[in-house]
């Protein structure tokens, strides 16, 4: 058995943190490929070594003096040096680092540099091996990730290797220099590595115990989720749940390998799998609620509508053509409505509705602002009769009007629109009919 164990920020932001990590890599011996993040904050109103690296980058780029700045991060890592007792000498790494970000080696040089010190620092601690994630994740010459290549190349890198430490975040473009992911991207790094090394778990070690069903800044104190498929997974991070990359999905969905989100400070809570399939129902019927705020609503009416070949197209044609993307188009026999996210179409709005105006010849355009989408996921849904009548007596019962409804032909969601000042009322009133009445 092999697994691939990522840890983030927040796990690896003290000594007394790594020694957790530690811990718990000890305690099973088929943790054999760790990859770290940088260090995180260790309070909330601590600075991320990341974003320390940037701003300090900034001022090098600028050819500002940037010594304070720099001295700073060393002494986050001399600090987990110390307090541990590692046996490592990373001055010359210091001086490296100092050298190329005068010499303006990039931002993206400097960001990686977090992961790249802590992973030297943790395979010291743990004794493991330390390699480089430049030899063997790579980026194409338009910058996207090379997932052929760089599968490859860890597979061959690392067949020999038994225990590793590969820091996240970056890898290496065509001509040599560093590029990183998005921010959070050293999930990617972890799904990579076990992709690569065909491992059997990728576990994914956070501050949280997994998902939860819902945000615990909307409801007080949410139930997790024990296992969620990928699917739902997308939908629910689509709409504003997270707690890992989306980017970091692809590369075990491919190789079919789960993935287990676990908690660095509660080792013992079983956290969320995250599965391709899976036969176990959701304990509540639905799996997960998430929503965001700010979206418009574009209502169109013509008379007869429905009978004019093409209407649809010409309505999307004026938001693509000014590069607004819709995200739900529910529509009835002579209305037509567009959801778009309203800061985008802000921008463009005057365009659009002239282009509609000319092209669409309607007989009323109307706007609605300040909406907000819920989306209730759940594979349960499907097998289960009266979710949507629960849900919509739920929103009633709780004073709330829906402005919108969407369900897809997958029944994996159903997303309902309503107003913004509906919004934490209606997701506490979902969770309450499906979760609290359930415990
Ligand atoms: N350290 C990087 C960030 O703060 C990447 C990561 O933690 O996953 O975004």
């Amino acid at each position: 058995m092999v697994k691939v164990v990522k840890f983030g920020g927040s796990s690896l932001a003290s000594a007394e943190q790594f020694r957790k990590v530690a811990d718990i890599i000890h305690s099973d011996e088929s943790r054999r490929y760790v990859v770290p993040s940088a260090p995180g904050k260790r309070f909330a109103a601590d600075t991320k070594v990341t974003d320390m690296l940037y701003g300090c980058y900034e001022l090098a780029a600028k050819g500002k003096n940037f010594d304070k700045e720099f001295d700073a991060i060393k002494e986050r890592y001399y600090s987990i040096i110390g307090e541990l007792n590692i046996d490592i000498d990373i001055e010359k790494e210091f001086d490296t680092i100092k050298a190329c970000f005068i010499g303006k080696a990039g931002r993206d040089y400097a960001a990686s540099r977090g992961e790249y010190l802590n992973g030297l620092v943790l395979a010291a601690y743990l004794g493991y091996t330390f390699v480089d994630p430049a030899e063997m994740v790579f980026f194409a010459e338009d910058g996207s990730f090379d997932s052929d290549r760089t599968f490859a190349a860890v597979g061959e890198r690392l067949k020999d290797i038994e225990r590793a430490v590969v820091p996240g975040f970056y890898g290496s473009m065509p001509n040599d220099t560093i590029k990183t992911f998005s921010r959070g991207g050293s999930d990617i790094t972890g799904s990579i590595v076990a992709a690569g090394t065909g491992a059997d778990l990728y576990e994914n070690w956070t501050d949280t115990s997994g998902f939860l069903v819902c945000d615990p800044r909307i409801v007080n104190d949410p139930q997790p989720i024990r296992t969620i498929t990928y699917r739902e997974l997308r939908e629910l991070s689509y709409m504003g749940a997270s707690v890992f990359h989306e980017d970091a999905i692809f590369p075990v969905r491919k190789a079919g390998i789960p993935i287990n989100i676990k908690n660095t400070n509660k080792p013992g809570d079983p956290g969320t799998f995250i599965v391709d399939t899976t036969s176990q129902k959701p304990l509540y019927t639905i799996t997960g609620i998430a929503g965001k705020k700010g979206f418009a609503v574009v209502n169109i009416e013509k008379d007869m509508m429905n009978n004019e070949l093409g209407f649809g197209r010409r309505v999307l044609e004026q938001f693509e053509k000014n590069g607004v993307s819709f995200e739900h188009m529910p529509s009835g026999i002579d209305t037509m409505s567009v959801i778009v996210h309203q800061s985008e179409f802000a921008e463009k709005e005057q365009e659009i509705l002239a282009g509609l105006h000319r092209n669409c010849h309607p007989d009323l355009i109307d706007i609605e602002t300040d909406l907000a989408l819920i989306a209730v996921v759940g594979r349960g849904m499907k097998s289960e009769r009266g979710t949507a009548g629960r849900i919509f007596s739920a929103l009633a019962h709780a004073h709330v009007n829906v402005k919108m409804i969407d369900q897809g032909s997958s029944e994996l969601n159903i997303i309902i629109g309503v107003n913004e000042k509906d919004f934490e009322k209606a997701c506490n009133a979902i969770y309450e009919i499906f979760v609290l009445q359930r415990l």
